[in-house]
């Protein structure tokens, strides 16, 4: 039988200035986070020609406003669930009180534990917990008509534990922050350095290529490189360092790398 390549991932907007992406089955349509305006993601939905008034749900991955600077005005004009863990839903609303102390309302909040399925329509959700320093930062798998997606951004390195949600993923999206080299000469202060480079900041191009290097399993059809920095990194120094480490291995040939941009909507992935 003919699979109906329903099962569709874009990246709306990746990097440090917001982050969201578009996870879709065929019933169901996801945002995951919200670091972009409302504004700018209705805008890229629909160069997608996808309408968001569709959107079924809006999942966040932490509190950092690259990934919720968007989510009030973004959760108000839907009127969609919006799913986040108990410690970042808190910490978000805290973020955001006015000046009388009032917290802002999400209509329709679904809170989630890291570690615990869950089901949106009919993709299936798995968050997972990474090394990061937020309060309860997750990365995620989605499942959905037989197809594995994963996502792991904002995270210091790549634990045990996360290299083993990833594996059998058909597409992973992984962070590829920054080439040590340049985050080292760059502009950033040298509090921010050491931060972006910790087990708790961002991953750089070199840990990626060790994970494709070392215990990756080489099944994802399509790597997408994410997150990356504007300051501290270059689109094609990330690309050729994840290919080299996925040649090594033999595995170029089934991986097919695309890199996430900030300025514009990546053209959908379907499988
Ligand atoms: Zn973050
Ligand atoms: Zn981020």
């Amino acid at each position: 039988m003919l699979r109906r390549m329903s099962v569709r991932l874009s990246m709306l907007a990746s990097g440090s200035q917001g982050n969201c992406a578009l996870v879709a089955s065929s019933q169901t349509r996801i945002l995951v986070d919200a670091g972009i305006s409302c504004r700018e993601i209705f805008k890229r939905l629909r160069s997608l020609s996808e309408d968001p008034s569709a959107i079924s749900a809006i999942l966040i991955t932490h509190e950092h406003s690259d990934h919720v600077y968007g989510l009030a005005t973004l959760a108000k004009k839907l009127r969609v669930p919006v799913f986040l863990t108990a410690a970042t839903h808190a910490a978000w609303s805290r973020a955001l009180r006015n000046e009388n102390g009032e917290r802002p309302q999400l209509e329709k909040l679904e809170k989630f534990e890291s570690g615990h399925r869950f089901e949106i329509g009919d993709i299936e959700v798995k968050p997972f917990t990474i090394p990061h320093d937020a309060v309860d930062p997750v990365g995620f798998t989605f499942r959905a008509e037989g197809v594995k997606i994963s996502l792991a951004t904002d995270l210091g390195y790549l634990p045990v534990n996360v290299r083993d949600h990833l594996r059998g993923s058909d597409v992973l999206i992984m962070e590829s922050n920054h080439d040590l080299e340049m985050l080292r000469g760059g502009p950033y202060p040298w509090v921010v350095k050491q931060r972006v480079a910790s087990n708790v900041g961002h991953l750089s191009n070199a840990k990626l290529a060790d994970f494709f290097d070392g215990d990756y399993d080489n099944s994802a059809a399509f790597v997408v490189l994410a997150h990356l920095s504007e300051q501290n990194n270059h689109p094609e120094i990330a690309r050729r360092e994840a290919e080299r480490a996925l040649a090594r291995r033999g595995g170029l040939f089934n991986n097919r790398v695309l890199v996430a941009t900030q300025s514009e909507a990546m053209p959908p992935i379907r499988l």
